[in-house]
């Protein structure tokens, strides 16, 4: 058990290194930087590449502050009493931070909305398609036409504020899409490191 344990956490440490360096390699290649919206007298190509940028920025934000978390809970777990105890591991102050991070310069939920409505707000110049195969080209191609079909569907939800059942369940769902959207992503950068 330990031993699978390790492996997943020295797995997600290693993709959540690579997807963070291919980012900021976009990013530091990203002419003019971020922009408050999406430039109109810019050619498609770098308008495309800078909200590709954007959402990245975010999807990161969620996925690895999140996965820091519970990577951090497993690795106390595996010391028994000892991993919960500052005095003897450094640990429970690392999973303090974790849990920060997971809020400030924006929590989940507000993230998770920003990115839904931004998809919305660019589907008539980007289709949330072609966005999700520009940033997970060279990905295996059945997991990109699966995850395509799923992002279609639930960007054209009109809105994640009701309170009805239907739109609690697609909100549980675009939690659970951006999380592995994300993973892809990093495992994508992962790839390019090891090949
Ligand atoms: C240790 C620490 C240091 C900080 N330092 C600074 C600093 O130096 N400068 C600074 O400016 N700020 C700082 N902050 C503030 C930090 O940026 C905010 O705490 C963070 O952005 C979350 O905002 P909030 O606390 O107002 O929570 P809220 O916005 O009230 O969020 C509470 C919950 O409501 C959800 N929520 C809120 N709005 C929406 C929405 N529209 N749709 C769906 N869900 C929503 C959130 O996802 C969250 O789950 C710091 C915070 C901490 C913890």
């Amino acid at each position: 058990m330990v031993a699978g344990q390790l492996k997943r956490m020295n797995h997600s440490a290693k993709r959540t290194t690579a997807g963070a360096f291919r980012l900021y390699r976009d990013f530091l290649n990203l002419e003019g930087g971020l922009k408050g919206g999406p430039g109109t007298d810019e050619p498609d190509a770098v308008k495309k590449k800078r909200f590709d940028i954007r959402e990245l920025v975010m999807l990161q934000k969620i996925a690895a502050s999140w996965d820091s978390t519970d990577v951090i809970r497993s690795a106390m777990s595996i010391f028994g009493g000892h991993g919960v105890m500052e005095d003897f591991s450094s640990l429970p102050r690392l999973y303090r931070d974790s849990a920060v991070n997971e809020l400030w310069e924006g929590p989940r939920n507000v993230l998770l909305t920003q990115i839904h409505r931004d998809l919305q707000r660019s589907s008539a110049w980007y289709k949330p398609s072609e966005f999700l195969g520009n940033i997970l080209s060279g990905l295996d191609e059945g997991l990109v036409a699966e995850l395509s079909e799923e992002i279609t569907e639930l960007v054209s939800y009109s809105s994640l504020f009701s309170m009805d059942e239907k739109t609690i369940e697609v909100c549980r769902r675009w939690d659970a899409f951006c999380h592995r959207l994300f993973h892809s992503y990093q495992d994508l950068a992962l790839q390019e490191v090891e090949n």
